[in-house]
């Protein structure tokens, strides 16, 4: 059975590079690409890290709900396809979805069982530092994405995991463990423990009292 694992992050926390290294280190994972109403930034490839669509084929994408969620972020829309997230399981690969605060609540009401990242800054001046050295945005537009990571860091008490970037291989293992973690748990182990406690005999799992 395929786990989605779900990471969030204010933006300039890192995200974009964790994701990529993450799915360097992790063969058995696979990536939904969102579609987005935003314009590609420099060398972005439709289809690679997003499908870049017009707000009318998102809306009709709505009005068909072939959004598994979608969310506004930053004055664009952005979604994670329904079908993509077929296709992953599909593959009997796990997913991992690289979604905003809001996307990940509604996605959340959809898969209960999704595990959840997020990833913080280490501190709020790193994070404007961040933003400030990518020389991207002009300072309108690092205070707005500043008042909008005080908004995501806030509700960072209802993830799962949390993940401090202050070293990126450092946290790139911690996510890697993460994934390891949640794929021992029981549940997600039972089609290879069968066999083996069919080896001894014992045809089904029993539930033992640990402390009996
Ligand atoms: P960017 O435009 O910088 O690539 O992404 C901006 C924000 O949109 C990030 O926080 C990213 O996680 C979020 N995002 C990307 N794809 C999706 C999606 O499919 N759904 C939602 N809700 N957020 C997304």
């Amino acid at each position: 059975m395929s786990i989605v694992f779900v990471i969030s992050a204010p933006s300039g926390a890192g995200k974009s590079t964790l994701v990529e290294r993450l799915r360097q280190r992790d063969s058995n994972l696979d990536f939904a690409t969102s579609v987005t109403t935003r314009p590609p930034r420099d060398r972005e490839i439709d289809g690679e890290a997003y499908c870049f669509v017009s707000a009318d084929r998102f809306k009709a994408m709505i009005d068909r709900d072939e959004l598994m969620e979608w969310a506004e972020v930053f004055g664009h829309l952005y979604g994670t396809p329904t079908a993509a997230v077929k296709r992953a399981f599909a593959k009997g690969k796990d997913l991992l979805l690289d979604i905003d605060v809001q996307g990940a609540a509604l996605l959340l009401k959809k898969l209960p069982d999704a595990v959840t990242i997020f990833v913080l800054p280490p501190s709020r001046a790193a994070l404007e530092q961040r933003l400030r050295d990518r020389c991207s945005d002009d300072e309108a537009a690092i205070s707005k994405r500043l008042g909008e990571a005080s908004r995501e860091v806030a509700v960072c008490g209802a993830y799962d995991h949390i993940v401090i970037n202050e070293d990126v291989e450092d946290a790139v293992s911690r996510l890697h463990g993460i994934l390891i973690a949640e794929r021992s748990r029981r549940a997600n182990m039972q089609p290879r423990i069968a066999p083996i406690l069919q080896s001894f005999g014992i045809q089904q799992e029993q539930d033992p009292e640990v402390n009996s």
